[in-house]
């Protein structure tokens, strides 16, 4: 048994044990067709369902939403949701496709919904019948969020919305959207409200989503334009005025710091999919020929892919840190460096990568003689919306030197 599962709770050690049943008996079949590397690249449609119906027996077996209330959707548990995702990943089952509504908008509407919202929402959210998406950036309000100028103007008990969001990852398939919007212009903070709108059933009646097709070839963010859809008061989360407030309990989470943990999963191990880390670095290293012998004998890249290993095993060694209750006095010092280090480390290790495979990295998906099936220039490409999502890896230097270590602002 882990070192983590010896510090379960007597509930905790059962729930565990369910678990690892459960996920023992029930772990889906392979995909029908090759999945992206995450759920942020969801094309299809035959994707997608696979996906969603992992998701949805996931949840009906309890291993989604565990530590919500029972009134709206969750398993009424305590500390359960960490023992479900170790599990899941251990049993290196499928992501989940919700993966915004259960990390972002799950624990935003839970904190700041009115109560027949959130019994609304959340069960279909944890099931994963319905995809939620993040309206937050603009074309002029990326790093500078507080700048949204997409306006919602008040009609008795409805809000007219009107503006563009852009880099709106999975809107292509969200019913719903959380969105941050201006609803007084002549205040920068106190200005912004908090809603979540439908999005879907609105499709061609004030709101439009545009696919933006990545270097990768893939689609997976959109571009989200309203133009007058009217939605309810009921709608908005918290206060008039406090959407600043609401966003950072969504930044929070996407941070990886809230309370509420988000579901993981283990990437299933198949053809279909693949993980850049430095454990399928090194296989690509045995399988590469590099004068004649396999690459991995070479000592200069054995050395470089070394220090990989050593730089993940130092992430996994932080990523129990932000369980030490003496180092939490910031909610965001342990995880905001997560967040930033694992997104550069996964960046190297592809990189690494390509030059492993040397000419043949230009080789992509859908050649047979690609080295990996031609994965490794995707995760490439792909590594670098992950050092700018969620905040790029400049912004996040920022916080951590002027928000958690304290040292001044820059100019
Ligand atoms: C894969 C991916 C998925 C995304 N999904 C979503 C989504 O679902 N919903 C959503 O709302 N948004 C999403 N985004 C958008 C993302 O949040 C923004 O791209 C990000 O916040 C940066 O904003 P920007 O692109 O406008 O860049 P800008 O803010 O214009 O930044 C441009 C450059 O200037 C630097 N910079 C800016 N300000 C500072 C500063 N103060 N100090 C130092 N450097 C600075 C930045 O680091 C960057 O290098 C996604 C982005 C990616 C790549």
């Amino acid at each position: 048994m882990s070192d983590q599962a010896n510090k379960d709770t007597p509930d905790q050690v059962e729930f565990r044990q369910y678990c690892r049943d459960w996920l023992h008996s029930n772990r889906p079949a392979d995909p029908p067709v090759r999945l992206p590397l995450s759920a942020l690249e969801i094309m299809t449609t035959q994707q997608l369902d696979y996906l969603q119906t992992w998701q949805k027996s996931a949840y009906d077996a309890g291993l989604i939403g565990c530590d919500y209330p029972q009134e709206v959707g969750g398993g009424g548990r305590s500390g359960c949701q960490r023992i479900a995702n170790e599990e899941m990943i251990g049993a290196r089952t499928p992501y989940l496709p919700n993966i915004i509504g259960l990390g972002m908008a799950a624990p935003t509407v839970f904190y700041h919904a009115q109560e027949p919202l959130k019994q609304r929402l959340l069960p279909r959210l944890f099931s994963g019948e319905d995809i939620w998406c993040q309206g937050f950036s603009e074309p002029g309000a990326g790093s500078d969020l507080a700048n949204v100028q997409t306006f919602a103007e008040r009609k008795g008990d409805k809000w007219v919305i009107t503006g563009h969001k852009v880099w709106t990852s999975l809107a292509h398939f969200a019913e719903w959207m959380i969105i941050l919007l201006r609803t007084d212009k002549s205040h920068k903070y106190d200005g912004l409200s908090y809603f979540v709108v439908p999005i879907r059933s609105a499709l061609g009646k004030g709101v439009t989503v545009r696919p933006l097709i990545k270097m990768t070839g893939e689609t997976g963010f959109n571009e989200v334009i309203f133009d007058g859809l009217e939605v309810d008061d009921s709608y908005r989360l918290d206060e008039l005025g406090k959407g600043w407030q609401v966003a950072m309990t969504t930044l929070l989470h996407e941070r990886g710091a809230g309370e509420l943990q988000t579901p993981r999963a283990g990437g299933l191990k198949s053809k279909s999919t693949h993980a850049t880390n430095s454990t399928n670095l090194i296989e690509l290293a045995r399988n590469s020929e590099r004068d004649g012998k396999p690459a991995a004998d070479d000592p200069l890249l054995r050395d470089r892919i070394m220090q990989q290993v050593i730089r993940e095993a130092g992430l996994a060694q932080n990523q129990r840190r932000a369980r030490v209750p003496d180092l939490l006095d910031h909610p965001m010092r342990v995880q905001l460096q997560n967040k930033l280090l694992a997104s550069e480390i996964a960046q190297q290790t592809a990189a690494l990568a390509l030059e492993v495979q040397g000419a043949s990295a230009s080789l992509y998906l859908g050649d047979e003689n690609a080295p990996a099936g031609g994965q490794w220039p995707m995760a490439y490409m792909n590594s670098y919306g992950m050092t700018i999502a969620a905040g790029t890896s400049e912004v996040q230097r920022n916080i951590l030197g002027e928000r958690v270590l304290g040292m001044p602002k820059s100019k």
